[in-house]
């Protein structure tokens, strides 16, 4: 049997596992960690239970074409029905007033007037483009020259009902989030639509965001990041797929241009094909003996711009059911650190998840979204990483309690983590998750395979931007769909 070793127990590694091992390859994962998920991942502290990765699951709604691929994988099941949270994010503002983003487009726009009136004309220009971004969505398709056993469905209408999205998408892609904020004269409600996404985005990936909500896509998966990896997981062994935990792929082993293996910290395995799905940007620097020397792969050591983040769950003892999910607390003085600059602070209350937390408690966390990742390097170069670790917890507890006073006086655990923190776990490039689709820049997708190397094959969330779990998922069929094509192998 073809033997195909898959880099990694991500989101792409399970699911380029599920789809090799469907097609009846010898298939092998190897995973550094010793559990499935990589970056969507959650964990427990005295009790606490932090979700640290799934926020939102695009293609979780049945209309979706990538909803097919979640069901296939087995991510989705009924041990993880989805909820479609709404609001989607709360502003609290000085006076207690809320301000809530809805899906709804008329509930949203109605709300957002009532507000801030004098935001009128943009609001309702804003819910337009909202509209027209409602039929757009990530197209599944097939690699051309792979026969498939059930092709992807091409629907022209498809295609023909996002026309009138695609033709703002000139427009939004060459102006910034922050460009497209600025036209509003409200303050609140600029913080308010300036938590949807990371900051150096474009406008077309904030409106885009917001058509997914509005359609009904973006829903959260009940059990979050592990339950969704442990399905894939399970589907994955059911298949007859084998896995190493705790096994670190070293070197991937070329021979006469073509793959031979990878050697581990746990020895060799032999292999007649490779799917890396460690972040490529990373992977194609430190799992190859010589330099890989591609257009695309040097593109891509150009042109990656990495979403970072620190961080922070807290264990509250106290019940804080009186505020929303998502909460936006706007601040009067910035808060910083590490280099970076927040005007808000977006927390996720997990009170209504009793599960998340010890009786009478309550789970938060937060993304501090920055470029920090040099920051925290050079602090663990001079010694000092838990102690600014420590500092910036302490900061960032002083600073949230003004908003929630129990934060201060009955926190029970705090925990942080900095995009080391994720680079020492996942091996993702300085510590990131997504790649930045900033003004003017291009979208790029790159191909999957290398002319250089017979062989190999990469998937996950840098391979297409900006990323995230539908693109880790999509890969992951695509990479095997190449691998089907190569060897003349159905894929299933
Ligand atoms: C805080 C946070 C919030 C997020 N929120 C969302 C969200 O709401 N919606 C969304 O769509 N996305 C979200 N994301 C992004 C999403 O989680 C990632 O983009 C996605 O999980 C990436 O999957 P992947 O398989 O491409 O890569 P990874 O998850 O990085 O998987 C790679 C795997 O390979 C393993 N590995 C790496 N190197 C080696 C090696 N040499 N040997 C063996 N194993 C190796 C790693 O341990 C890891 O398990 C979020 C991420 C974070 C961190």
């Amino acid at each position: 049997m073809y033997k195909v070793v898959v880099i990694g127990a991500g989101i792409s590694g399970l699911s380029a596992g599920i789809y090799a091992a469907r097609s009846g390859f010898d298939v092998t994962i190897l995973e550094q960690h010793n559990i499935p998920g990589g970056l969507s991942t959650s964990w427990s502290r005295k009790g606490y239970y932090f979700e640290g990765g799934m926020h939102w699951l695009t293609g979780s709604s049945p209309k979706m074409p990538l909803n097919r691929i979640w069901h296939e994988t087995g991510a989705l099941q009924d041990n993880n029905p989805i909820e479609l949270r709404d609001p989607i994010y709360n502003l609290i503002d000085e006076n207690g007033k809320i301000l809530s983003l809805y899906r709804d487009i008329s509930q949203m726009q109605k709300a957002l007037i009532e507000y801030a009136p004098e935001d009128k004309h943009m609001i309702k220009k804003m819910c337009r483009a909202v509209k027209d971004f409602t039929n757009f969505h990530l197209p599944v398709l097939d690699v051309r020259g792979c026969k498939c056993k059930t092709p992807a469905p091409i629907n022209p209408m498809e295609f023909i009902k996002m026309v009138p999205a695609i033709l703002r998408v000139p427009y939004l892609m060459n102006v910034s989030y922050a460009e497209y904020l600025a036209k509003f004269k409200n303050k609140n409600l600029r913080h308010l639509l300036s938590s949807v996404i990371g900051y150096r985005y474009n406008a077309l990936s904030f409106i885009y965001t917001l058509g997914s909500f509005a359609c009904g896509d973006c829903g959260y998966p009940d059990g979050g990041s592990i339950r969704m990896a442990n399905n894939m997981l399970e589907t994955y062994k059911a298949l007859g797929g084998k896995i190493e935990f705790r096994t670190k792929a070293e070197n991937v082993k070329v021979e006469d241009y073509e793959v031979r293996g990878v050697v581990t910290n746990k020895g060799e395995f032999e292999a007649d094909a490779v799917i890396v799905t460690q972040d490529a940007r990373a992977a194609v620097d430190c799992l190859f003996d010589t330099m890989i020397d591609e257009p695309w792969v040097n593109t891509m050591r150009h042109e990656a711009v990495t979403e970072q983040n620190m961080f922070i769950g807290l264990g509250v003892k106290a019940d804080l059911s009186r505020l929303p999910y998502c909460c936006v607390f706007p601040l009067e003085k910035p808060f910083e650190y590490a280099g970076c600059k927040w005007t808000e602070l977006r927390i996720y209350n997990y009170a209504a998840y009793k599960e998340h937390s010890p009786e009478g408690g309550t789970t938060l966390t937060c993304l501090l979204i920055g470029d920090c990742y040099y920051f925290w390097k050079a602090a663990k170069a001079d010694g000092t990483y838990k102690e600014k670790k420590k500092e910036l917890g302490e900061l960032f507890v002083k600073e949230l309690s003004q908003f929630i006073p129990e934060v201060a006086s009955a926190f029970e655990v705090i925990d942080v983590a900095t995009p080391c923190t994720y680079e020492r776990y996942t091996g993702s490039y300085e510590g990131s998750w997504m790649s930045v689709w900033e003004k003017g820049g291009k979208q790029r997708n790159y191909p999957q395979t290398l002319d250089s190397i017979w062989g190999v094959y990469f998937a996950g969330q840098r391979i297409q931007m900006p990323g995230g779990l539908p693109i880790a998922v999509y890969t992951g069929r695509l990479a095997v769909q190449h691998l089907c094509r190569d060897t003349g192998i159905e894929f299933v």
